[in-house]
């Protein structure tokens, strides 16, 4: 007798014969009510979900978060407390290639961690840059469409690149660092994270106090060159998986610094430039960084598909002690990441193992795609509305954060006026040695190929506003990878209206 499982239908039915259609005959002519072979065939239609618009191509892993600072004066985040340990889960990704894309493209990094903290889920949905190429949301859809694919040609276009960054100067300061050496990590555990957006803390006393956060590799920055990456993907396209998943599996586990930078509700309203500016960072020397913790990661997933394609990461998870604030960007991304996943993974997503909290959950939501868990989350068959008198779920006013003072007239305020684009780059500019402002230019000029001139010379103006010898740099660099000459249409750097 065999002690392995008996194979079944998915209605627990005996499968009798699993290598052999039902036909008429032995020479063919399919059975229709062969129903095996027709549920077979109808589940692998169904394998493949809608990929991400952005960060389809991910990698992921379990950890913990130990914290050993103190800032329980700026929050009451059970998770942020002297001590606690939080088990965690990570997705990092490229953003703009597909599922199957190559691991070692030059792009940003997705950084996105989830906490399955006493309070619920906080999720942190970060890339491996301090800022992003853009400031108002509006603009998104359109900035990642010269991203992806042109619509006639299918081919990924540089001009809409080099078109869309020209016309938005505040995207310098990003692509000075996409084109920099960190451009292109070696993997992802050579790489910092970052919130980005700017959050806030809330404590017991009901004080808000704005907050960047920061993760920094313990195992040091490592990058490849343009030429590195482009000889690894020959070898892999898989290098980030590779390294990711053997080196947990081997127990070498990668841990990051944990650290944040703290502003008062006072001194934000005095910064030069606008602390919930998506393309600025706080200057260390104002901000300093505080020590929180350490993040390390420990665990593999058991099925790719399962943890880390279906895990759900939003900014709109947040817990008492932590919230949002006014920073556009991040509240449009409030709306769009829960949005995009109940499109990709249906309504109850929440529910799916891997993004389930490790807390009670009691919601008044039904019915619906996946109801999995009973069709009501009270634990009271008579607690489907609220409020009601039979004892169901009710509200906890503890968990009522300060209120967020923010006031002004309502208008599409010009999110380009009045803003200095040039100085935060120029101090990274400032900060690169002559090797790395070498790489830097070769890498823009790399990416500028077959654009035309007349892009090419409006986004040369902003370098130069930037620093005369980014513009210089990056035109030698052009003439000597494309034979490039000075375009005389246009020269003035010009903003979208
Ligand atoms: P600081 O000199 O205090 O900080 C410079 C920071 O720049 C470093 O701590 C490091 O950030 C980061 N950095 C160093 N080398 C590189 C590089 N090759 N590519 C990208 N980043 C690098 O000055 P400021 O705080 O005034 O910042 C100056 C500029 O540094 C900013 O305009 C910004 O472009 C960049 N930067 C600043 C960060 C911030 O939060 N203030 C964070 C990251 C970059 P890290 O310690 O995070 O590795």
């Amino acid at each position: 007798m065999s002690d392995r499982p008996t194979m079944t239908t998915t209605a627990g039915a005996p499968i009798p014969d699993n290598q052999n259609t039902m036909t008429a005959g032995p020479r063919g002519g399919v059975m229709l009510q062969d129903y095996q072979l027709i549920e077979k065939l109808a589940h692998q239609n169904r394998e493949r979900i809608p990929e991400r618009v952005v960060h389809a191509k991910g990698w992921g892993a379990y950890g913990t978060l130990k914290i050993t600072g103190d800032i329980s004066k700026y929050t009451k985040a059970k998770c942020l407390q002297p001590g606690a340990e939080t088990p965690m889960l990570a997705r990092f990704s490229t953003v703009a290639g597909e599922m199957g894309a190559a691991d070692h493209e030059r792009d940003v990094r997705g950084f996105a961690l989830k906490f399955y903290t006493p309070d619920g889920n906080w999720d942190l949905v970060g890339n491996n840059t301090p800022v992003f190429f853009i400031r108002d949301p509006l603009k998104f859809p359109d900035f990642i469409h010269t991203q992806k694919r042109h619509p006639r040609t299918n081919l990924r276009s540089a001009t809409a690149m080099w078109d869309f960054w020209s016309l938005s100067p505040e995207s310098l300061h990003q692509v000075t660092i996409l084109m920099s050496d960190r451009g292109l990590p070696v993997d992802p555990m050579h790489m910092n994270g970052y919130g980005s957006h700017t959050y806030s803390f809330w404590n017991d006393a009901g004080e808000r106090y704005w907050v960047k956060f920061h993760f920094k590799t313990l195992q040091g920055h490592k990058h490849f060159t343009n030429e590195e990456g482009e000889a690894l993907i020959g070898k892999t396209r898989e290098g980030y998986q590779e390294a990711l998943f053997g080196g947990i599996e081997r127990g070498e586990f990668p841990r990051w610094k944990v650290q944040v930078q703290v502003m008062t509700e006072e001194q934000a309203e005095r910064t030069s430039y606008n602390p919930f500016d998506l393309t600025k960072v706080w200057p260390h020397a104002e901000f300093p960084p505080i020590d929180v913790g350490v993040m390390e990661l420990n665990r593999n997933a058991d099925n790719y598909f399962a943890e880390i394609e279906q895990a759900a990461f939003s900014p709109s998870n947040v817990v008492p002690g932590i919230s949002h604030s006014p920073d556009k960007m991040l509240q449009a991304r409030v709306f769009s990441y829960a949005d995009a996943h109940r499109y990709r993974l249906g309504t109850h997503y929440e529910n799916i193992p891997v993004n389930q909290p490790k807390c009670p959950v009691h919601h008044y939501h039904r019915d619906g795609q996946m109801n999995t868990y009973g069709g009501l989350r009270t634990g009271n068959p008579n607690a489907y509305y609220e409020p009601n008198s039979v004892n169901g779920p009710f509200e906890d006013a503890s968990a009522k954060e300060p209120p967020l003072k923010i006031s002004g007239d309502m208008a599409r305020y010009n999110h380009r006026e009045g803003n200095d684009d040039y100085s935060q780059p120029r101090a990274l500019f400032n900060l690169f040695d002559e090797g790395q402002k070498g790489r830097l230019f070769s890498n823009i000029a790399a990416a500028m190929g077959g654009v035309p001139g007349e892009i090419i010379e409006r986004q040369l103006a902003h370098f130069k506003l930037v620093h005369p010898d980014y513009e210089a740099g990056v035109r030698a660099a052009l003439e000597r990878l494309h034979g490039y000459k000075a375009d005389t249409i246009s020269a003035q750097p010009t903003a979208a209206e």
